[in-house]
């Protein structure tokens, strides 16, 4: 079986000799195809060159993803969980090497790589266990609004730069009275001359401490006929007079990403800023919301393979009762249980992922994809701890970390029981 898609068609400065000089190459799937091995049948879940979905471009190109986290991220993480935030430079580094903005096309000023490519950059960071890197946010969740609805001049402004590193983006949606019910927004932005006037603020801001451009959602429109028919985007750029960040937000997990507040005191925008149409804002977040579930059950059935794998080898060498823990017949079956979950939800994820890289992935189908991964995700981190003993409850090992940065996963993005609304509407229906 051969495939025709795109991999790479722009490939940037930094991805090592073989990369450099080539424009295009596409992948065949007969360089892994049927014969590769699905992760129920690897020799570790977290193992290169496994599942069909993938080629070998994939593979080598993972490998040199996991160089990155390996030495860019992970000496550097517990520092940066110290400072509540990332450097900048590591932004830098990661627009070099060719790792923001992979999935939007090159014409948009993108790496112009196909999805595959930029979930492996999800995985990665999942396997590395590093929370603090806000790149996928970046990537596959605010950029994507600026490509798709973007002005020509919004795009040739903001995506080079981001796909760079030099300008890190976030999206405001959540605000201090309304997360789950987003048409209960107050922020709002009034026009005044062809200029807007934003008033109101937001909470829980990814990235937020550190970026360059945040992207908005304020109502303009109060008489409409129904409050998503009267809600905006606008892109608001760092120093505007009246955008004020509050502060760092002290989570209980996730402690090197930087999730702020943000409060708008008559901040006026130009009108270049409104990103789209007036009034359409509601009708884009639609649209978006079902890749950016399909990345958080991404990242969690990856951090799944993660916690396995640190808990195989835990309990490979952690002795009780005069004998290896991974000995003991109970723990065995644990195991073998946890490896059947995950398998089955990575099964699931990546024929999400293939749906979506045809544009066929519903919204209700990306909803039980969070729902699920998340919820495994949380179950997983509570019996590899478990496993772990006492030692799993101490910061020093990874699982601890993991543990904390699992319980987020079934919040945001839309809360899971968000997720199952979207669902049952699907199931009740009328044809
Ligand atoms: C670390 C972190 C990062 C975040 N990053 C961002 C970001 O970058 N940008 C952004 O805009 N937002 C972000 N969020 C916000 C996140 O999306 C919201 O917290 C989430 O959507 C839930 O909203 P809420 O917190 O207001 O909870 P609420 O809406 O107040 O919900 C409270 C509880 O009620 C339940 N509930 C609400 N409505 C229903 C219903 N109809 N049926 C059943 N149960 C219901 C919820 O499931 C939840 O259990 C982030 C949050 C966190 C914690």
């Amino acid at each position: 079986m051969i495939s025709d898609s795109l991999f790479i068609s722009k490939v940037p400065r930094g991805w090592g000799g073989q990369w450099r000089g080539v424009r295009i190459f596409s992948i065949c799937s007969h360089s892994g195809g049927e014969e590769r091995l699905e992760t129920s049948s690897a020799k570790k879940l977290t193992d290169i060159g496994t599942r069909r979905i993938f080629s070998l471009e994939h593979d080598i190109f993972r490998e040199s993803v996991r160089k990155f986290f390996q030495e860019e991220v992970i000496p550097y993480h517990a520092e940066w969980e110290k400072a509540g935030e990332v450097s900048r430079e590591l932004w830098e580094k990661a627009g070099k090497q060719g790792l923001l903005g992979i999935n939007i096309a090159d014409r948009h000023g993108g790496i112009g790589g196909d999805l595959f490519s930029s979930a492996i950059v999800w995985e990665e960071q999942a396997y590395s266990n590093c929370t603090g890197p806000g790149f996928s946010l970046h990537s596959d969740i605010v950029i994507p609004y600026i490509a798709n609805y973007g002005s020509e001049e919004q795009i040739k402004r903001f995506i080079p730069e981001m796909v760079a590193g030099k300008c890190i983006g976030a999206i405001a949606m959540t605000e201090p009275g309304a997360g789950s019910d987003l048409q209960g927004i107050r922020t709002n932005a009034k026009k005044d001359g062809s200029d807007w006037i934003l008033n109101g603020s937001k909470v829980f801001v990814s990235n937020g401490w550190l970026c360059d451009v945040v992207i908005v959602v304020a109502i303009t429109n109060r008489e409409a006929r129904s409050p998503a028919r009267g809600i905006s985007l606008f892109l608001v750029e760092n120093g505007m007079k009246g955008f004020i960040k509050g502060r760092k937000l002290d989570k209980i997990g996730l402690k090197a990403q930087d999730t702020a507040e943000f409060f708008f005191e008559d901040v006026r925008l130009p009108a270049g800023a409104l990103l789209g149409e007036e009034n359409r804002g509601f009708y884009y977040l639609m649209q978006e919301l079902p890749q950016e579930r399909l990345l958080i059950s991404e990242l969690a059935v990856s951090a799944s393979e993660f916690m396995f794998e640190e808990t195989r080898d835990y309990i490979k060498q952690r002795k009780a009762f005069g004998k290896r823990v991974a000995d003991l017949q109970t723990v065995q079956h644990k195991l073998a249980e946890l490896k059947t979950s995950i398998c089955v939800a990575r099964t699931f994820v990546d024929s999400c992922l293939q749906l979506h890289r045809a544009k066929r992935l519903d919204r209700a189908t990306a909803a039980m994809a969070k729902y699920w991964a998340s919820d495994l995700q949380n179950r997983v981190a509570y019996d590899c701890l478990q496993l772990h003993g006492g030692w799993g409850y101490m910061w020093e090992y990874p699982i601890a970390k993991a543990y904390v940065d699992a319980r987020v996963q079934t919040i945001f993005g839309g809360t899971n029981e968000i997720m199952k609304e979207l669902i049952a509407r699907e199931i009740i229906h009328d044809q």
